[in-house]
């Protein structure tokens, strides 16, 4: 029995039979599982509208029509849950500890740093760090490895503490976002002579999200027209007491730059870890964690920065991280000493990778490197095959003439951001008075002052937007989502251009022959004044290479502070470079263009001609 709309093709009807099926499996895997023919499944496809071969990977919407054409209730397994099951064919589990109460020992709390920019928090890591330098610890020449961990003479014993080396939120919430969760405490940095700022609130929103219990570091108190009273008043709003005023909460006074109290700072961590947290762990097992960040370095290979969360690392290890894996050959920890074994909440750097996993992935010692092996191929197919599945064609400037002939829509949508709501209101105002005829429109579903976000990203998709950056760039990630789920952004930095090119789209006229390539990211670490060269911005290379001679420009918080400046110089340590690859440090020099701070990030890109259609 089967419904006429099927055109005759076979395939058993479930009787609203739960099917558990990967992300991104094909037509012929699916067809597996029920026992059909795929060509059938291909046949039920077409006359449901839509194209797809049999072993095309397909998205979630596609089972999912299939799955209710034929009655069958279609479960896309959740990547964690798609990992655990990967996991248990090798009879491995990630994520908790082995064994009993008796096996858990106390394992030092994992703190990140959080709070509104400028507020002190990368001058309150490196106090931190400095009031630590453990005597006996000659000739190491402390590196930025992502995480570090300091001693703390405590209630008689000495109690390590391990902070995670990356200021700010955004690396915390991607962290989260993957499933990971690195941190125990958060430290928030309010200074006190600013109080309490937008980005205080988000981190603790954050923080108070994931259910971590958060020390308030009052920095700055050094400072003239300095209110720590104020900031404690200002954050009772938001739920954060402090102890003084009869709440839970520990607030600190300090001075990041004078070292001011930072051993109270530390010892308020431990005194809210040991009330609020059980912090065990077994120390006897193969070793568990999470990749803090990782990258190529040229000579030792790839480089991960891990937190070994449960076990021990041992050298020799079989290890796999995410879709990486090695065997580790050596760990170094934050003083460049070589370590032989890492234990709980401690972070190392791991040499003997065979490839670069991602900040985030988990890692987890097995076996054998032939399982470690298996397992990061199978992460690997995973990930191609989902990548594959939700890669959809969307609405683009480019195409939009297409688009609009066959009827597929007759409306625009745009997500408007730019660098103050002065640009944003003048655009929107400009683009609502372009005269776009009676077939189509023209609707402005978003706008917002500040970079492109992630959250941007999601309402294009939602709603088939065209985002447009006006002086504004996203982040690097929030690029690489909106390629791979082919969101159009347009970059713009005078509004004629914008408006002649979204009326040119709309008129089915536009036929850009250029097209800007980005060549590399560098994120500002330290500004160096050179007597005659100005301010020399000491960088790491984030993404491609950054070569001299090339157009580049600045952005700050995501917004370009400036454009149209030039990589006049490129140093490697003492000598000029003529380019610098991704995961290396160089020193760049903009030319007369002075403004820079550290965490800008200087982006270089060239004008490509552009293949026609
Ligand atoms: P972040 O953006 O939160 O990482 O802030 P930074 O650590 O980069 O600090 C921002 C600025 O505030 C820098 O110029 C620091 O030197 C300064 N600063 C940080 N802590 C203190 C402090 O305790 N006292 C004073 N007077 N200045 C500080």
């Amino acid at each position: 029995m089967q419904a006429p709309s099927l055109g005759g093709a076979m395939a058993p009807r479930g009787n609203g039979d739960v099917i558990r099926v990967a992300r991104g499996i094909s037509l012929t895997d699916f067809a597996e599982r029920i026992g059909a023919n795929p060509a059938a499944l291909v046949t039920i496809m077409f006359h449901l509208g839509e194209m797809v071969t049999t072993t095309q990977s397909v998205n979630e919407e596609t089972l999912q029509l299939l799955g209710a054409e034929l009655n069958y209730d279609i479960q896309v397994v959740s990547p964690e849950d798609e990992d655990r099951e990967l996991l248990e064919t090798f009879d491995l589990t990630f994520g908790e500890d082995e064994g009993d109460e008796d096996d858990l020992v106390l394992r030092p709390p994992v703190v990140t740093v959080m709070g509104h920019v400028d507020h002190g928090k990368t001058r309150l890591l490196d106090a931190i760090r400095n009031t630590n330098v453990m005597t006996g610890e000659a000739g190491g020449i402390t590196q930025h490895i992502g995480a570090y961990q300091v001693h703390v003479e405590h209630e008689g014993s000495d109690r390590p503490i391990t902070f995670i080396d990356t200021p700010g939120h955004e690396a915390f919430t991607a962290m989260r976002a993957r499933g990971a969760s690195t941190t125990d405490i958060v430290v928030l940095v309010v200074a006190a002579d600013d109080g309490v700022m937008p980005q205080t609130i988000e981190a603790l929103n954050h923080a108070q999200a994931a259910g971590v219990p958060v020390v308030v570091a009052v920095n700055k108190i050094d400072k003239e027209g300095a209110n720590p009273a104020k900031v404690r008043q200002q954050l009772t709003e938001y739920g954060l007491v402090a102890e003084e005023y009869g709440g839970t909460t520990m607030f600190v006074d300090v001075s990041a730059r004078s070292g001011l109290h930072i051993d109270a700072l530390l010892e308020a961590v431990l005194l809210t870890a040991d009330a609020s947290l059980d912090l065990r762990a077994n120390p006897n097992q193969d070793a568990q964690g999470i990749a803090l960040e990782a990258h190529l370095d040229r000579g030792r290979g790839p480089v991960a920065t891990v937190l070994v969360q449960r076990g021990t690392l041992h050298i020799g290890d079989s290890i796999v991280a995410g879709d990486a894996f090695g065997r580790v050959r050596a760990m170094l920890d934050e003083h460049g000493n070589t370590l032989t074994e890492a234990p709980p909440s401690r972070p190392v750097m791991v040499l003997g990778l065979t490839s670069v996993p991602g900040a985030g992935d988990s890692f987890l010692v097995v076996d054998e490197d032939r399982i470690a092996r298996q397992i990061a191929d199978r992460r690997q197919t995973r990930e191609r095959n989902a990548l594959l599945a939700s890669t959809r064609r969307r609405v683009s400037l480019e195409d939009l003439d297409k688009v609009l002939a066959a009827g597929e829509i007759d409306q625009l949508n745009l997500i408007l951001k730019g660098d103050g709501s002065g640009s944003v209101e003048a655009l929107e105002d400009a683009l609502s008075k372009i005269d776009v005829g009676e077939e189509v429109s023209l609707r402005v579903i978003g706008r917002g002052v500040g970079g492109i976000t992630k959250n941007d990203v999601n309402l294009a998709i939602a709603s088939d937007a065209v985002i447009v950056g006006f002086n504004v760039r996203p982040e690097s990630q929030v690029r690489d989502f909106a390629q791979r789920e082919g969101v159009d952004i347009r970059y713009y930095t005078v509004i004629y251009q914008a408006i002649d090119e979204i009326e040119a789209a709309l008129k089915g006229m536009l036929k850009p022959e250029f097209e800007e390539a980005q060549l590399g990211t560098a994120e500002v670490r330290e500004v160096f004044r050179v007597p005659k060269l100005g301010n020399i911005a000491g960088s790491i290379v984030r993404s491609g290479t950054i070569r001299r001679n090339t157009k580049a420009r600045l952005i700050r918080d995501g917004v370009v502070v400036a454009d149209n400046l030039t990589i006049e110089s490129l140093r490697r340590f003492k000598d000029d470079a003529t380019e610098v690859r991704e995961g290396f440090e160089c020193g760049i020099g903009l030319g007369s263009f002075n403004d820079i701070k550290p965490e800008d990030v200087i982006e270089t890109f060239e004008q490509r001609e552009k293949p026609r259609a």
